[in-house]
């Protein structure tokens, strides 16, 4: 998919496909017995339902004109208690299904987020997360709902017609056709509303996603909105996506009506024209059975009705099963190949041999980049902003495929090596350290669960978050909110760097924060980089003049790839890029 922000529909990648709803029955598989009780409890309800009109008639025809009081009694007393009995079986029904439909919403809940959490970095840099959040909360709702219920509710429906058939044209064939009369209207009326119907229903879904992805988008974002005091424009943005989204569900709202209008209508002509066939044409009909034809009349067309919503519902739901077997489709590119072997433990050798990558086709972000990174060597990424230092350091844990050429650990192709084995000994850290809700011990732990308390402590004293820990009341019970806001970006570091040491990577990326820290703080930084980058192969993106000197080496990015490398002293020496970058950094200071 190209990228798609909340203000772009999404394409349908697939046509309308039944293939989608017979796919998502396979989660219905485990719930057969439940369905098949389910069924046989409606046709209860159905059957005991088709003899009250039979009751009233012989009421009608029987009971009063002979003043027979103890068969009225009896009549009154089986409608009773099949009333009753009713009720009972459509309580426990709903419960049932209820449970059903609660464990269908749960199985393809885990089965799409399970496949998100695969999916790979280029996934997520196309779609806004709302998007994708809608489908796996809103979309298997509805589905889980039909499937649960809609599925059975279409055999109910079937068979209810055919037994109602038969109740009717028992009773009078003549009435019966009379009754069947609106049938062929409403077919066409179908055939004709269909193709339109699933076309609102995927503009409705758009722009409910569209609504969804803003909004998401700004939670996120609210912070810069307060600070930029934009919440005027974003109101104005909101309310624009609000009112497409509300003009389209009125649309949706005027189509999903006409069946069910329709066939309303048709059950009060064809009821009329029962008593005026029955009364004014057919000589040989009791009063009874007009009555009883009137009241088959509408048990007739009830099913006829449902199965008009049951087909709005069809429409819908495969709609929605289009976009949750998309994303649950949605190849797994960054996965391990055929073949691929495990990572041994590694030294911590890199290298990147003529490597050339693009985000997207003809715009090449790196050109035949190649560069030997001894074990335990440091190196500082510098160079503009857009240069290519994050995809170097991206392409070292294979969150991308490159291009062309071949990057190396140890001698291993990691295209060649399985994703955990590589990933397991790759430390990264990125500049916005995300943290999760939760405490500071669970995040400090989020790597590796089996770790012990003591190595837990032990990981945050080596990078010197140990001190700032203690000294808040809770310790490392402190509990941290979504994305750490509870904790300054400095210390949010630490903890990230605590994560990252405990994890004991032989390879570590670091993107150094840009933002401005205090002084203290930063000293605090830079003792627990050196905590960290003891024994390891360390790639930096390095910002501060302070950490770029301490590498052993300096890459200086620019140009789709390595302009200048060398030590500091090297590459001052050089009086080339690097030199202007410290100069300029250096007078900026001054
Ligand atoms: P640096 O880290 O040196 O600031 P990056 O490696 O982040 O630069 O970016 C290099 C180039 O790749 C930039 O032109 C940037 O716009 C582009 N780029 C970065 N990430 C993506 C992405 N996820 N999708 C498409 N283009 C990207």
């Amino acid at each position: 998919m190209a990228r798609n922000t909340y203000n772009i529909d999404e394409k349908l990648e697939s046509p309308f496909n039944i293939k989608h709803l017979l796919r998502s029955l396979a989660y219905t598989k485990k719930h057969t017995a439940k369905l098949i009780i389910s069924l046989a409890m409606n046709m209860t309800i159905n059957v005991i339902n088709l003899f009250t009109p039979y009751l009233t008639m012989i009421v009608i025809d029987d009971i009063i004109p002979n003043g027979d009081m103890n068969k009225l009694f009896i009549v009154g007393a089986i409608y009773l208690v099949s009333i009753l009995f009713t009720y009972f079986i459509s309580y426990k029904h709903s419960i049932m299904m209820n449970g059903v439909a609660n464990e269908i919403i749960f199985n393809i809940r885990q089965d799409i987020f399970a496949h998100v959490q695969e999916l790979p970095f280029s996934y997520f840099d196309n779609r806004p997360h709302g998007k994708i959040l809608v489908r796996v909360v809103n979309y298997v709702d509805n589905v889980a709902n039909f499937l649960s219920s809609g599925l059975v509710n279409i055999v109910m429906q079937v068979f209810s017609l055919a037994a109602v058939l038969v109740f009717m044209f028992t009773t009078n064939v003549e009435l019966s056709l009379v009754i069947l009369s609106g049938v062929p209207l409403l077919v066409l009326l179908i055939i004709i509303t269909k193709p339109m119907q699933r076309k609102i229903m995927i503009d409705y879904n758009n722009k409910s996603s569209n609504l969804n992805a803003y909004l998401a988008e700004s939670i996120d974002g609210v912070k810069t909105t307060e600070t930029f005091t934009r919440q005027k424009k974003n109101s104005e943005i909101f309310a624009d996506l609000s009112d497409k989204f509300r003009r389209i569900w009125l649309k949706r709202i005027r189509f999903w009506l006409i069946i069910p209008s329709t066939t309303e209508i048709l059950t009060t002509a064809v009821s009329l024209a029962v008593y005026a066939v029955g009364a004014l044409l057919l000589t040989d009909c009791s009063i009874g059975v007009i009555i009883a034809m009137a009241a088959y009349a509408g048990r007739f067309w009830g099913p006829i009705q449902n199965i008009g919503n049951i087909y709005n519902d069809v429409m819908n739901v495969t709609n929605y099963l289009e976009r949750i077997f998309e994303t649950m489709d949605e190849p797994v590119d960054i996965c391990d190949v055929e073949g691929a072997t495990e990572l041994p433990p590694v030294k911590g050798d890199v290298e990147f041999k003529n490597v050339t990558f693009s985000y997207e086709k003809g715009h090449t972000v790196l050109e035949n980049v190649s560069f030997k990174v001894k074990a335990g060597e440091s190196v500082a990424l510098v160079g503009p902003t857009g240069a290519g230092k994050s995809t170097i350091v991206n392409l070292l844990s294979r969150f991308y495929d490159i291009d062309s050429g071949e990057t190396t650990i140890d001698g291993h192709n990691i295209h060649n090596v399985t994703m955990k084995s590589l990933r397991s000994q790759m430390g990264v850290m990125m500049q916005d350290s995300f943290i999760f809700s939760g405490n500071i011990y669970e995040n400090i732990r989020y790597g590796r669960l089996d770790a012990t308390e003591d190595e837990i402590i032990a990981a945050a004293k080596a990078v010197r978050a140990d001190d700032f820990i203690r000294e808040r009341p809770e310790g490392y019970q402190t509990p941290t909110s979504e994305r750490g806001n509870s904790l300054s970006a400095g210390q949010r570091q630490l903890v990230s760097f605590a994560r990252t040491m405990l994890s004991d990577p032989k390879v570590l990326i670091l993107d150094e924060a840009t933002s401005s820290i205090d002084t203290e703080t930063e000293v605090l930084l830079q003792k627990g980089i050196q905590g960290l980058l003891k024994n390891r192969t360390s790639f930096i993106i390095a910002h501060r003049l302070s950490t770029i000197k301490s590498c052993d080496r300096i890459f200086y990015i620019g140009n789709k790839g390595i302009m200048e490398s060398g030590t500091h002293d090297e590459l001052m020496a050089k009086k080339g890029y690097y030199y202007n970058l410290c100069t300029a950094q250096s007078r900026e200071m001054e």
